[in-house]
């Protein structure tokens, strides 16, 4: 093989032409290996394409014998083809029947060709196929030659990806490129949605690949990295350590990454092999992605994100128009596909349209979650590499319970269409409850509340019958504001809150920022462990202007009503103290000014720091009721970290210590004659709920999907009879990890509904 005149630039323009003739895939994979051979003068090119499987068929070839198209198929590793997968880079061999990895094919005829060379067929990472040149005479292939074969492979790659060439494959076998993928994610919110990818950070397209002028290629290339490398120095100057999402250390890692040398080469050498800049950098992206996924060191596969990252930035400088998001383009069924993103981006899209989310990162606790479920979005979290394999409108199914399944198999379709319908229906008798009172079969009351904290939460009041708001998270309004809201306006939202809920109770959480909520517009405090830092009521007794403006919002929304008021993160009593204190003020400076003060305003805690255990007494003995934060509670509990899945399932809310823990809560408020509810997590799971009304809570507040299969629990629950059952087992059973089965087996015994969703 030698490159003939005209180079690789001629062949690539030939390419391009044959990529958009109205022919069959076939055809043009036929097409394009007597192109590719007679350019680069070898007597054979061949593809190989790689099945869902990870087998590798020969899909086309010049040279070899034609009966072997199709039939020659190399297992997943065999063979110099499947070195070249495994590797996912060129194998350049002057005897390849020499090599170990060598595997005879006798249909083939190839054993007359000494000399082999096979790259990667690659697209975003993932390789699709190989493309292999052979020839009789021994010797190795230069540089140039293997540059300018993976440049062809790259201009390849979309037809091999392509759904058209799924008309070229063996009957009963599917190509990897459109594969169908299982991913088993974190649960984030409850549902089924099935729909059409929507990539939320689009790819860049790039749809311009091959090149006259190297020369104004570097230009651009060099124009386009010197103003990312502007806007990421000036993004970190302007100390900006949360920007549109974008964490410092991200900016840093990048702002190294676009110095490198070798990356900034790399790119440089496909340029001058044929390719437009942005081509360059989609290449060059692919191959490092290719053998970093190979890497399994967490830290390499962190660098991974940042290169993406930018490679991104430089593709948008270089591609135009290249994120400009086609907002009223969104699908009837939209699916949102992510890497990450915050609360404020996904309420950006069209309620109406989106069935579902998925995210790469994403905890069960993290705010993007927490608004997923009260737009009541089946989301998943923590799918690792989705963003690389899925296209935009790619069918999808998501099911919150942490599955999700791209281009999923007809069979797998009907099932989760049957799911949803079931779902539907179960919904629709959980609407029928509404209106139905929450007494327990044995005469107790006890109020289903939700937990809300945007505008769009306000309907739900009606539409699940809730008896109130039980948790609003004051902190969302200001988590998706482009700037602090003033006093004025954070009270037009607390009074349309009240306006909303007529007669019924509302607790207002005061800001519970800091940790993982960090508001975009403020310098955040660079923290060794934020869960513990300074965050919630610290930051408002620490810098009391904003809790005295929130404080005052909330007192003149009130406008004469009652009102409630929760302070989060409390650890110790005189934090109580300090905070009733301001309100107290608040409510002076107000009687002061003539404003009409509150008819009651009840003043109360979260139960989420463990110190408070030791101290409920003297905390009841002050405070007009509580809530458990379990999420957070629990976390501190067992000291493991609520966002990070390798700890955050390893205890069980139903263990023997979180009940005891609970239970001490609900005795003693019970003793002093203080409302106590739940708040966390546990009270929307129907099973956790009724342990916790066993336990004496009488109030239970939750994400709106959860009122209904709650309730149905609710009204089938001799609550005494499940109480004298379930103590036994709580101070009894203290070696076990859990108490689940043991109180899934006391449900069952004595007929409680359970809908475990
Ligand atoms: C909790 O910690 O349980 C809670 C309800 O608060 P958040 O999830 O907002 O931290
Ligand atoms: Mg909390």
């Amino acid at each position: 093989m030698r490159p003939t005149l005209g180079g690789p630039r001629l062949l690539l323009r030939r390419l391009r032409e044959l990529m958009a003739e109205p022919i069959g895939a076939q055809a043009r994979l036929d097409r394009t290996v007597s192109l590719i051979a007679a350019n680069v003068v070898a007597e054979v090119c061949s593809i190989y394409v790689t099945r869902d499987d990870g087998a590798l068929e020969l899909f086309a070839s010049e040279g070899l014998a034609r009966e072997a198209v199709h039939v020659t198929t190399m297992r997943p590793g065999e063979g110099l083809v499947g070195l070249v997968v495994e590797e996912a880079k060129p194998v350049n061999l002057a005897n390849a029947r020499a090599h170990p990895a060598f595997s005879y094919k006798p249909e083939t005829g190839e054993e007359i060709y000494q000399s082999f060379l096979g790259v990667p067929i690659l697209r975003l990472g993932n390789v699709l196929g190989v493309l292999v040149v052979q020839n009789r005479t021994s010797r190795l292939y230069s540089e140039d030659e293997i540059e300018a074969l993976q440049t062809t492979a790259m201009v390849l790659a979309e037809t091999i990806a392509s759904a058209e060439l799924q008309t070229a494959a063996t009957p009963g076998t599917a190509t990897a490129a459109r594969r169908p993928v299982r991913f088993h994610g974190a649960h984030l919110s409850d549902g089924v949605g099935l729909g059409h990818v929507v990539l939320h950070d689009p790819r860049v397209v790039v749809k311009n690949l091959v090149a006259d002028d190297p020369q104004f290629e570097l230009t651009r290339l060099q124009d386009a990295v010197l103003g990312v490398r502007a806007t990421i120095d000036s993004l970190i100057e302007r100390g900006d350590v949360v920007h549109h999402g974008e964490h410092r250390d991200v900016l840093e890692a990048v702002r190294m990454l676009v110095n490198d040398e070798g990356w900034q080469r790399r790119i440089r050498e496909a340029i001058t092999s044929g390719l437009t800049a942005e081509a360059a950098v989609e290449r060059v992206q692919s191959d490092t992605r290719a053998r970093m996924m190979r890497q399994t060191d967490p830290y390499l596969r962190e660098r991974l994100h940042d290169l993406d990252d930018l490679a991104n930035r430089v593709l948008a400088a270089l591609v135009e128009g290249a994120h400009a998001k086609p907002a009223n383009d969104l699908p009837e069924n939209a699916i949102i596909v992510a890497r990450n993103m915050g609360p404020a981006a996904l309420l950006d899209y069209d309620r109406s349209r989106v069935r579902g989310l998925v995210l790469e990162e994403g905890g069960p606790s993290s705010h993007v979650a927490i608004v997923a479920r009260t737009l009541g979005i089946a989301a998943v979290g923590e799918v690792e590499g989705i963003v690389g394999l899925a296209d935009n409108g790619d069918a999808i199914i998501v099911d919150g319970s942490g599955e999700v399944h791209l281009r999923p198999q007809p069979d797998v379709e009907t099932a989760y269409r049957e799911k949803a319908r079931l779902r539907a229906r179960r919904q629709e008798q959980y609407r029928k409850l509404k209106h139905v009172s929450c007494v327990t079969r044995d005469g107790i009351e006890i109020p289903l509340m939700l937990n809300a904290g945007l505008s769009v939460d306000l309907p739900h009041i009606e539409e699940t019958g809730a008896q109130g708001i039980g948790l609003f998270r004051t902190e969302l309004q200001f988590m998706i504001a482009e700037r602090l809201p003033t006093t004025a306006k954070q009270r037009r939202l607390y009074e349309a809150v009240l306006q909303a809920a007529g007669d019924l109770p509302v607790i207002f959480r005061t800001l519970d920022i800091g940790g993982d909520k960090i508001l975009p517009y403020q310098r955040a405090v660079e923290e060794e462990n934020p869960a513990l830092g300074w965050r919630a009521i610290r930051i408002g007794l620490d810098r009391p202007g904003l809790l005295r403006s929130q404080v005052r919002a909330l007192l003149q929304a009130a406008d004469g009503r009652d009102i409630s008021i929760m302070f989060p993160m409390v650890a110790s009593v005189d934090e109580f103290d300090r905070a009733r204190d301001i309100v107290l003020r608040e409510q002076d400076y107000l009687t002061r000014h003539g404003h009409k003060l509150p008819r009651a305003c009840r003043l109360g805690t979260m139960i989420e720091a463990p110190s408070l255990l030791f101290q409920l007494d003297e905390l009841l003995s002050r405070v007009d009721f509580i809530s458990v934060g379990s999420n957070d509670l629990f976390q501190f509990l067992f000291a493991a970290d609520r966002d990070n899945p390798r700890v955050s399932d390893r205890f069980d809310p139903l263990s023997p210590a979180a009940l005891r823990a609970l239970m001490r809560i609900a005795d003693r408020a019970g003793a002093a004659g203080v409302s106590a509810a739940v708040c966390g997590e546990i009270a929307s799971r129907p099973l956790e709920a009724m342990t916790l009304i066993a336990l004496g809570f009488r109030s239970l507040s939750m994400p709106p999907a959860s009122i209904g299969p709650v309730k149905a629990m609710l009204l089938s629950l001799d609550a005494g009879a499940l109480r004298r059952a379930i103590l036994p087992l709580v101070a009894e059973l203290g070696c076990n990890r859990t108490l689940r089965s043991e109180i899934t087996a006391l449900a069952r015994t004595h007929g409680v509904t359970i809908d475990q969703r």
